[in-house]
């Protein structure tokens, strides 16, 4: 598939200024595109059904971005065709005092699906070690000295191995953890924050604060590539899309969704003979009314 490209998965190191933020390098034709998702949406609905009555394994889809790269949109558009029933949108804000008095992982174990289910993660734990790392938070932690005594780099080095072995985890707990980052450019987080602020019914989605964060920019960028690096592995990849053009972000995300539903068990229960024996009895009972 044409996601395979920008797919991270433990075998080489990411490097983010590398790849592109739109589809020029892949010579793809708008229309048609445009119609794959499409197809690709109806596919994703399909797969769904069996996989919710399947039941035996859950999927878990990790967006992450900075400002403007189109989240809220993705979700929108692209899960927008799922069925409501088996899926579950969490969106992970700035933690508040009970979450923050817990260890990291708490409120994201409260958000995991029931198997059948998908759960999508607009942000996650990864804020945990981006935002975190970037604005140095964890200084501000109140957690025993022995684990906030080293290094920086440390905290942040274990931080990767607890959600290595998170993710590890849940792949054994019959878990599937696909993480998505869509790739802006910060020509377009312009272009879209000016929208922002042009067009009142966008107003509310801009927040001063998303200026102090667009200053960081380059460090994100360095903080997301080490994070990707650390944290990609074969069960549990990340994609870095180019998000410039939401037409190709969507059609990209759809292929992934498609993908990992695949290689998800979504298998129909069969009735065993005896079950199916009585579903004929029923039937008889039913048309003979
Ligand atoms: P938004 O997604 O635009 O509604 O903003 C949510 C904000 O919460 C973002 O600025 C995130 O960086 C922030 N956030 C999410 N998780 C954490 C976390 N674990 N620690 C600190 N800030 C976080
Ligand atoms: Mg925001």
């Amino acid at each position: 598939m044409k996601a395979d490209k920008y797919c991270f998965d433990g075998s080489r190191p990411c490097e983010l200024r590398r790849l592109p933020c739109d589809s020029r390098e892949d010579g793809v034709d708008k229309a048609k595109i445009v119609e794959k998702t499409e197809s690709n949406l109806q596919k994703m609905a399909a797969l769904q059904d069996a996989f919710y009555a399947d039941g035996r394994e859950g999927l878990i889809l990790i967006l992450q971005a900075l400002d403007a790269a189109g989240k809220d949109s993705t979700v929108k558009h692209v899960m927008g065709g799922l069925n409501p029933q088996g899926v579950q949108v969490t969106s992970f804000k700035q933690p508040n005092g009970e979450e923050l008095s817990h260890d990291f992982l708490w409120r994201v174990n409260r958000a995991l699906p029931p198997r059948g289910s998908i759960a999508i993660f607009n942000r996650s734990y990864y804020e945990d070690v981006l935002v975190v790392q970037v604005h140095d938070l964890q200084k501000t932690y109140r957690m025993a000295p022995r684990t906030v005594a080293g290094s920086k780099e440390e905290f942040f080095r274990k931080r990767y191995r607890q959600i290595r072995h998170y993710e590890e985890y849940l792949y054994e707990n019959s878990y599937r953890v696909v993480k998505i980052f869509l790739h802006v450019s910060k020509e377009e987080q312009k272009k879209r924050f000016l929208e922002r602020i042009n067009d009142p019914e966008k107003n509310w989605k801009f927040s001063e604060a998303d200026l102090k964060e667009r200053a960081r920019f380059e460090e994100y960028l360095d903080t997301y590539d080490e994070v990707i690096t650390a944290t990609a592995s074969k069960h549990s990849p990340w994609y870095a899309l180019p998000a410039d053009q939401k037409w190709y972000t969507r059609y990209l995300v759809s292929e992934i969704v498609v993908d990992a539903l695949e290689h998800c068990t979504h298998d129909y229960p069969a009735p065993d003979p005896a079950a199916l024996d009585r579903l004929l009895d029923c039937k008889k009972a039913l048309e003979s009314e």
